[in-house]
């Protein structure tokens, strides 16, 4: 595939539009009127027919075959059930781009780049000085300094949606998975939220993070880095720390493969289930750009059938955010590239299957701090659907998988305080620690990186 078809802007994707979904008031106007000509057309063939039948055939018009009359009578059948359709309610245009949608459908000429411009949403009032701006008032309120201790300000995002889970055991893993974020948060020196909140209605389900991160990022201009993370993915190594060093010219991580990406256009050469991105203006035009595939509706489907007929391996369902990422950054790698880090030096994210079943293996041979496969920094539960009540997986390996990795983890901040979990499915917890006159001494020795050893 090279790289112009795969142009982001061009909208090169043509679809097949249904046209009977959406009808404009003008159209209507029109099909009215046509509608009561041939009413009246009709009325009049029909006196014609009746006077035929009262003074007898050959009387009034001179004498037609029997078959002609037959062939009249479908036509008037067919005009009939013609206006009984025209007559059936419309359903009334959703909003502004319905209207446009159906114009262009009728004439097969819509794609996706005029549906982009045609329903024109945005993620709020575009920004172009927030560099500048940002600066400014970090100047004036040097109280709240973007670095503390010589570390950059981090505020880590997680979410879940307003309503109880369809699972009732799904609640209980979110809470589990937000104390796992808390606590690694809390041992970094790290802000977390935990968002509810729907803020944009049309960016909803994994969408609703854009608009969040982008008021995160303007209504914190003291925070330096927005740590996006799924609530299905967890920290399973709490000594790990990110190497921002590493990322001094960069303004967005996310792990991912460059082969996958720029070869096989493969729809999960990157995971956006975990992410960091600078506070920018940089990071500001890019969820612009990112965000038009996003808005529900028409936009989102239309956006999906894209993605998949471009996306090596995409199944065929609306935009998500993961797939409109990736093909951003393919098709404008000129614009966006040289500020990303594709991460793969350690799991940034690390897919669950293959993982949790390792973690005593782990525990034998290795120690936290490592991040990789040795002892992965997050294990991502993608395709388990813990709060619903259908995932890609059974539900019951889900969530003992997640068991596993959130006790893995939990291991590690109770050692602190003396006590390991009795086994990574038990929430049992037993000493691992003899008690001592002296606790300042014990946690002098404390290493977050040394091995977990629970006899
Ligand atoms: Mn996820």
């Amino acid at each position: 595939m090279g790289r112009k078809a795969m142009d982001f802007t061009t909208g090169s994707a043509r679809f097949n539009i249904p046209t009977s979904r959406y009808r404009v008031p003008r159209d209507r106007n029109i099909q009215k009127t046509f509608s009561n000509c041939k009413l009246t057309f009709i009325c009049g063939f029909l006196t014609v027919l009746v006077l035929r039948g009262t003074l007898g055939v050959g009387n009034l018009l001179g004498s037609q075959p029997v078959s002609e009359d037959k062939r009249v009578m479908e036509d008037i059948d067919q005009i009939l059930r013609e206006i009984q359709t025209d007559s059936e309610p419309e359903p009334e245009p959703e909003d502004s781009f319905a209207l446009m949608y159906h114009v262009n459908s009728t004439i097969h000429s819509w794609n996706y780049s005029e549906a982009v411009k045609a329903i024109n949403y945005s993620l709020g009032p575009k920004i172009s000085n927030w560099d500048h701006l940002r600066q400014v008032w970090l100047s004036q309120n040097p109280d709240f300094p973007s670095q503390v201790s010589g570390k950059q300000r981090i505020l880590l995002l997680t979410g879940s949606s307003p309503n109880p889970c369809d699972n009732p055991l799904g609640d209980h893993y979110l809470l589990k998975s937000t104390k796992n974020k808390i606590d690694y948060c809390r041992l970094h020196g790290i802000e977390i939220i935990h968002n509810m909140a729907l803020v944009d209605k049309n960016f909803d389900v994994y969408w609703a993070k854009l608009p969040f991160i982008r008021r995160l990022m303007l209504s914190h201009p003291e925070v330096e880095w927005i740590w996006w993370m799924d609530n299905d993915a967890i920290f399973t190594d709490m000594a790990f720390e990110l190497p921002f060093d590493k990322y001094k010219n960069h303004n967005l991580i996310i792990h991912g493969y460059p082969d996958l990406l720029f070869e096989q256009h493969s729809w999960i050469a990157l995971n956006a289930g975990v992410f960091i991105i600078r506070n920018c203006q940089w990071s500001l035009d890019l969820f612009d750009a990112w965000a038009t595939m996003g808005p529900k509706g028409i936009i989102r489907d239309l956006a999906g059938k894209f993605l998949t007929e471009n996306l090596k391996g995409r199944p065929a369902f609306a935009a998500d955010d993961q797939s409109a990422l990736i093909y951003l950054l393919i098709s404008q790698q000129d614009k966006w590239l040289s500020k990303v880090y594709i991460e793969n030096s350690y799991y940034l994210h690390g897919f669950w299957v293959g993982l949790v079943d390792k973690y005593e293996e782990m525990m034998a041979k290795h120690h936290p701090r490592l991040g990789d496969e040795r002892w992965p920094f997050v294990t991502h539960f993608v395709g388990c659907k813990p709060c619903g009540l259908y995932g890609d997986y059974p539900m019951e390996k889900c969530l003992n998988s997640m068991e596993r990795a959130l006790n893995f983890a939990d291991n590690q901040i109770l050692r602190l305080y003396g006590f390991g979990h009795v086994g990574l499915l038990n929430p049992k917890i037993k000493r691992v620690r003899d008690l001592t006159i002296d606790p300042l001494q014990v946690k002098e020795k404390l290493d977050m990186a040394a091995r977990i050893i629970i006899e």
